[in-house]
């Protein structure tokens, strides 16, 4: 058995469906699990259209979810066998009726919260997973759509919520695994859940990947393939360095490592379940099912490599806490810390000197709060637009030097917040987000101008 994944742009049209149909096809013999992003910007236009109609715009929302239906409909009906035409209609009238049901409550309450975000944002993926389930079929493949939050059970944390190992392998051990053993292909969507209770929650944005890597380690697959929009996980996003290699072979850790600092094409909790019980992840192209993609396992091979990728992060906010008493009184790190975790926004990066510590958040929602807590023992400032930048290898570690040629290519680029992870495998700096594209193409051309063929294509 195998789970494949694919991701937003795979299924955003007609033809992308089509396309997607024919790599599972490819694969048939191999006892798929398909789990599924939602169509193009699904995710993006349920937000706003949520966000809009808490803000009272309602008429704004509705005509909003109107496109989305077109859009949906459009496509759908193009990859639709026949006989299944109406019943695609009345699947999408009932769901639209339901998301327009919640909006215009939205709009009547004037309040959004993590709960009815999960609510609106889960049609995505309600509706892809049921249409390519049809352009299966109307590929000759016995395919059979899976309501994810039947199967993937989490705990209360709306908009991010954790899965429970317990009830979730049950689960797919009653639903899933029996239609595999028939020889059915179940298509289930990435990123939606539910709780015990039964209310939908999901598993934070771009967190389809960690349903299925999370489905295969409890389904027992032998590989989880990632399918996106670009031909595997990269020396650097090639949007911004568009000479870009594809990397052949990494380790789970550095993968872990590049997904935390940034790197979108995975999401970081994909490598966990892999790792425990060592199944290898494969990231492809969609567009070009016939490249190799990337191989990620726990070990990658030995060679005289030192970095791998570049990742970074945007949007982020440094926040420089000077103690207003002696610093590094006994408790003072714990008390900061405390005031983060009482308002729920995690901290990225952390570095500290005699007299102060500065940290990077990517949420800001409550960060005044965070500030006017801190105020009564600190002095805080802090710096908006700001980005991480990281290096990843496993060759770090073990090389001398790899920060001075770091710092040598950056030149007269400011730079903060400097830090050798604890891991070894990255070195993580902040930069300006006006420098972020010159800081990852010099990184690049000083780390890949040449490179092991056997390592990067
Ligand atoms: P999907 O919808 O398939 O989940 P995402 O947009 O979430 O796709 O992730 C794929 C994108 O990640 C790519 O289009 C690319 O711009 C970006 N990306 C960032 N860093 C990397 C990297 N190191 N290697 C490959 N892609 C990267
Ligand atoms: N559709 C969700 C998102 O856009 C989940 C995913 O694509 O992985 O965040
Ligand atoms: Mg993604």
């Amino acid at each position: 058995m195998i789970v494949m994944k694919f991701g937003g742009s795979s299924v955003e049209s007609a033809e992308a469906l089509q396309r997607v149909a024919a790599i599972i096809a490819s694969h048939n013999r191999r006892q798929p699990v398909v789990f599924v992003s939602a169509m193009g910007k699904t995710t993006n236009r349920l937000l706003e259209i949520a966000s809009l109609a808490a803000s009272g715009e309602r008429s704004a929302a509705l005509d909003k979810i109107a496109e989305l239906r077109a859009f949906h409909f459009e496509h759908a009906r193009l990859v639709c066998p026949d006989r299944e035409l109406d019943a695609l209609r009345t699947f999408l009238d009932d769901h639209f009726q339901e998301l327009e049901t919640l909006v215009k409550g939205l709009a009547a309450v004037g309040e959004l919260t993590p709960r009815s975000t999960d609510a609106v944002s889960s049609f995505g993926e309600r509706m892809s997973s049921y249409i390519l389930a049809l352009a299966l079929r109307s590929a000759g493949l016995d395919a059979v759509h899976v309501d994810a939050r039947e199967v993937m059970i989490t705990d209360e944390r709306h908009g991010e919520a954790a899965p429970l190992m317990g009830p979730t392998e049950e689960r797919m051990r009653e639903v899933v695994a029996p239609l595999v053993s028939e020889g059915a292909i179940p298509v289930m969507g990435g990123f939606i859940a539910s709780t015990r209770k039964g209310v939908t929650s999901t598993l934070g944005r771009g967190g389809s990947d960690y349903s299925a890597s999370l489905g295969a380690a409890l389904l027992g697959a032998e590989e989880v393939q990632i399918w996106t929009d670009v031909d595997g996980v990269m020396t650097a996003d090639p949007s911004i360095a568009p000479d870009a290699h594809r990397i052949r072979v990494m380790s789970f850790a550095e993968a872990a490592e590049l997904a935390y600092f940034g790197a979108r094409v995975l999401h970081p909790s994909t490598m966990a379940p892999a790792v425990d019980k060592d199944i290898p992840i494969r990231v492809l192209n969609s567009r070009r099912p016939e490249v190799e993609g990337t191989l990620i396992v726990a070990e990658s091979l030995a060679s005289g490599t030192v970095v791998k990728s570049i990742a970074y992060k945007e949007h982020i906010t440094v926040v420089d806490i000077r103690s207003t008493r002696m610093l590094m009184a006994h408790g003072f790190l714990a008390r900061i810390f405390e005031v983060f975790e009482k308002h729920a926004t995690s901290v990225d990066m952390v570095t500290t000197s005699e007299v102060s510590v500065s940290l990077t958040v990517d949420r800001t929602d409550r960060l005044d709060a965070i500030v006017e807590e801190l105020n009564a023992v600190a002095e805080v400032d802090r710096r908006n637009g700001r980005a991480i930048v990281c290096v990843v290898g496993e060759g770090i570690r073990k090389t001398p030097g790899v920060s001075a040629k770091i710092f040598s290519a950056l030149g007269e680029i400011p730079v903060s917040m400097i830090s050798l992870g604890a891991s070894r495998l990255n070195v993580s700096f902040v930069v300006e987000e006006n420098d972020l594209d010159e800081t990852v193409r010099r990184l690049h051309a000083t780390f890949f101008s040449e490179v092991d063929p056997q390592i990067f294509a």
